[in-house]
């Protein structure tokens, strides 16, 4: 078995190990998710307190900046706007007075470090710095920011306003510069503006003043750089016209940054403890995936397999033929289906029981499993019905090479359990094209196939053709037409006399169903008898037969009345008792009733038909076994059974003088019946020797064309009447 049942998953059985997957995906989603959550809310929260430490660093560095040139603008007007200053300029000239007032001052104090001092004509008259002269002018030493610094101031102090401070660049760096003209203590002008003599103080923001300002105002690192930078905040220095001559900057303290650093292992802890039991949860989930899978498994291969024979059962042939006829349109190919369905398995279950059939089952498997080509799916699909599905290279081939390993199989008899079983295959072989039918289709074909394989009881393979479906529409159409015909009662019977051998005087009748198709004429029942068995409506025509044979016999004195029962009306549990309705309604003695039955029945089933025909006989009807020597003619069944008659099969009258020892068969069926006290009747006499010989040989009763064709109810009264015989008789 080269293709397993569980190829194919049913999509229903997947659903608890979906369900478990489903449960730990959403929590691993979920959980997912919640970290997600967290972490962007951390940064969030850090992003946000970074910005706002940055916002107030810059604040604070930009108020450092501007109390920073508040100072020199309070420097500036302390020593500006002073008397004994004004005096000392405008007046007494003492350039010692000025030198030790303001020059010293540049490296002893803290307000101001270099120190000009201008005169009217705009010329440098003092220069110090850090507490000593230098020689240098002011033009020179400020840069151009200064030029504007005191053009404004210029222009101011028409409003009275006689000192300005701003940064400006130097020639040792940045500075805070302050500029006024030199003034009485009450801010007026001592001198005509012309004349207005000019202090200036500068204060550089060298290491030593940044890092008091940081100091001061709790900024780390803070320090000056040229530019404002483009990727961190800074205070920018201004001059008065706004523009950069610098920029603050300083250790960036990100606090948002720095918790969720603090906080980052714990919440990766976190994270790891919940990835844990994540993991945890996800190994229980996979365990129990894997056994619910498993179990599934098991159960779907179980559901799939047949447990007698460990072969594919039909679900999981349907399964495998999906899978070849997948595999065959792939590989453009031919997948075939052959159909087995072993003849006499019956006889040999109803001989030996089923314990011996389920070891000839196993046997026949076995066997056979081993002649198939791998890669061949092999199924049990019924009581005593195997498929074979495969895959052919060489359809033509292929298909005779299994049919002929299988017939040599089935030609040794096997031994089960120390008996001997014979039993023969018959096998029905489709074929689907580069796997175009579609399992379906070539399921249908191959059941089709074997059904006329066993039909032909030939021993030998039968390939599907499509004729086979038009030969069933038309069985199937007559079906319709024959269940129609029952309904509207357009049946007949006829009767064939039957004459005693001595007398030559009718005594009994045949009762022979007729059927007058509509459009087709008169349809022999050979051909729609078999129609009714197959489709269920032979008890129909049986009861019917029956009744009307009755009740037209009724008027007929003391002969008999055959009626013909088809096995299928024997399996049908109800038919003892129907039989019996049909006496009690008609009144007709059931001791003239013969019932012709067939030897088929006693084969396959022979305890039932035994208790069926006790029956029977107990109601009073008379049992014949109607054409012996056609079949298998066992004369076992005449002892076993209790006929009341025998009917000589006419092929048997036929092979008279044609066959060499076919007189010398009869004389020794007649001899053997007679021996068990059974008569006999010859049936299908059609020339007078025929007649003669039958007789001499001991058939006690007659029937033939030779005698009379069979007949309406009419012409059976009538010859009646001329024989002599009177309902008054009877
Ligand atoms: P059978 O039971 O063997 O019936 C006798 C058949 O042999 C009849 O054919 C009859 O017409 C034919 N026959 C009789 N004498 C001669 C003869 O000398 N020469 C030839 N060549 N044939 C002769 P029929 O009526 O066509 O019936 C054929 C078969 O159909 C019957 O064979 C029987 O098996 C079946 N059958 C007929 N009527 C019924 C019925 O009502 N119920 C059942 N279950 N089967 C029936
Ligand atoms: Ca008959
Ligand atoms: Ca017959």
């Amino acid at each position: 078995m080269a293709v397993s049942g569980e190829s194919r998953i049913g999509s229903k059985t997947l659903r608890a190990p979906l369900m478990v997957s489903l449960v730990l995906f959403v929590f691993a989603a979920v959980a997912a998710g919640g970290t997600v959550l967290i972490l962007t809310a951390m940064d969030k929260m850090a992003f946000h307190a970074n910005t706002l430490d940055t916002q107030r660093a810059q604040q604070t560095a930009s108020g450092a900046l501007a109390s920073f040139e508040q100072q020199m603008a309070s420097a500036t007007s302390d020593y500006s706007a002073w008397d004994d200053a004004a005096k000392a300029v405008y007046v007494d000239h003492d350039r010692e007075w000025i030198e030790k007032n303001y020059g010293v001052f540049t490296g002893a104090g803290t307000l101001f470090d270099t120190y000009f001092l201008a005169t009217a004509t705009g010329e440098t008259a003092m220069a110090y710095k850090e507490g000593s002269p230098f020689s240098s002018r002011f033009g020179d030493y400020f840069g151009s920011s200064f030029a504007t610094l005191r053009a404004a101031l210029e222009a101011d102090m028409a409003r009275g306003i006689y000192q300005k401070t701003g940064f400006v660049e130097t020639v040792d760096g940045v500075a805070v510069v302050g500029i006024a003209a030199v003034r009485s203590s009450q801010g007026s002008l001592t001198v005509a503006k012309e004349k207005a003599i000019f202090v200036i103080f500068a204060r550089h923001l060298n290491e030593a003043v940044i890092n008091q300002l940081a100091h001061n105002y709790i900024i780390d690192g803070l320090r000056l750089v040229p530019k404002a930078p483009a990727d961190r905040p800074f205070a920018a220095v201004r001059n008065s016209k706004g523009d950069i001559l610098g920029a603050f900057v300083w250790d960036l303290r990100e606090p948002g940054t720095r918790s969720y650093r603090q906080v980052l292992p714990m919440v990766g802890w976190g994270l790891i403890v919940i990835g844990l039991v994540l993991l945890g949860l996800l190994a229980f989930g996979i365990v129990i995936v894997r056994r619910l899978m498993a179990d599934e498994r098991a159960a779907r291969q179980l559901s799939k397999e047949d447990l007698l024979s460990g072969l594919l059962n039909r679900a999981g042939l349907n399964d495998a033929l999906d899978e070849i006829e997948a595999q065959a349109a792939m590989g453009r190919k031919d997948a075939v289906l052959i159909y087995l369905d072993l003849d006499r398995f019956k006889d040999v279950n109803d001989a030996y029981g089923h314990t011996v059939g389920d070891q000839l089952i196993r046997g026949v498997t076995a066997g056979l499993k081993h002649l198939l080509p791998k890669g061949a799916a092999f199924a049990r699909i019924g009581g005593d019905e195997f498929a074979i599905a495969l895959v052919c290279d060489d359809t033509e081939a292929c298909c005779a090479a299994i049919e002929q390993a299988v017939i040599a199989f089935f030609r040794e008899p096997l031994i089960i359990a120390g008996r001997l079983a014979s039993v023969g295959a018959s096998m029905g072989i489709a074929v689907s094209p580069q796997g175009v039918l579609g399992s379906a289709e070539l399921l249908r074909r191959a059941d089709m196939a074997m059904y006329r394989a066993k039909a032909s009881r030939a021993g030998r393979a039968v390939y599907y053709q499509a004729s086979m479906d038009e030969d069933r529409e038309a069985r199937m159409t007559m079906a319709n037409d024959l269940r129609q015909a029952l309904d509207r009662d357009a049946l007949t019977v006829v009767y064939q006399p039957v004459f005693d051998a001595h007398t030559r005087i009718i005594c009994g009748v045949e009762a022979l169903v007729r059927w007058n198709r509509n459009g087709h004429g008169f349809v022999a029942p050979d051909v729609f008898i078999p129609i009714a068995e197959d489709n269920g409506l032979i008890g129909r025509i049986g009861e019917f037969v029956m009744r009307q044979a009755l009740l037209e016999a009724a008027n007929w004195p003391r002969i008999s009345v055959a009626i013909n029962i088809s096995p299928l009306q024997l399996h049908d549990v109800s038919f003892v008792s129907s039989t019996a309705a049909i006496i009690e309604e008609t009144g007709f003695p059931a001791e003239r009733v013969i019932l012709e039955l067939t030897e088929g029945f006693f084969i396959r089933n022979p305890d039932r038909a035994k208790q069926s025909m006790a029956q029977l006989q107990r109601n009073g009807f008379r049992i014949a076994l109607d054409d012996f020597g056609s079949g298998f003619s066992s004369v076992g069944y005449l002892r076993e059974f209790g006929f009341d008659r025998l009917k000589i099969d006419r092929s048997l009258i036929n092979a008279l003088g044609k066959t060499p020892k076919a007189g010398d068969l009869l004389k020794a069926t007649v001899a053997l019946a007679s021996s068990f006290d059974i008569p006999v009747t010859a049936e299908g006499i059609e020339t007078p020797a025929q007649a003669d010989y039958v007789s001499d040989c001991g058939c006690d009763e007659l029937q033939g064309f030779f005698f009379s064709k069979p007949v309406s109810a009419g012409e059976i009264s009538c010859l009646l009447e001329k024989a002599g015989w009177t309902a008054s008789v009877a």
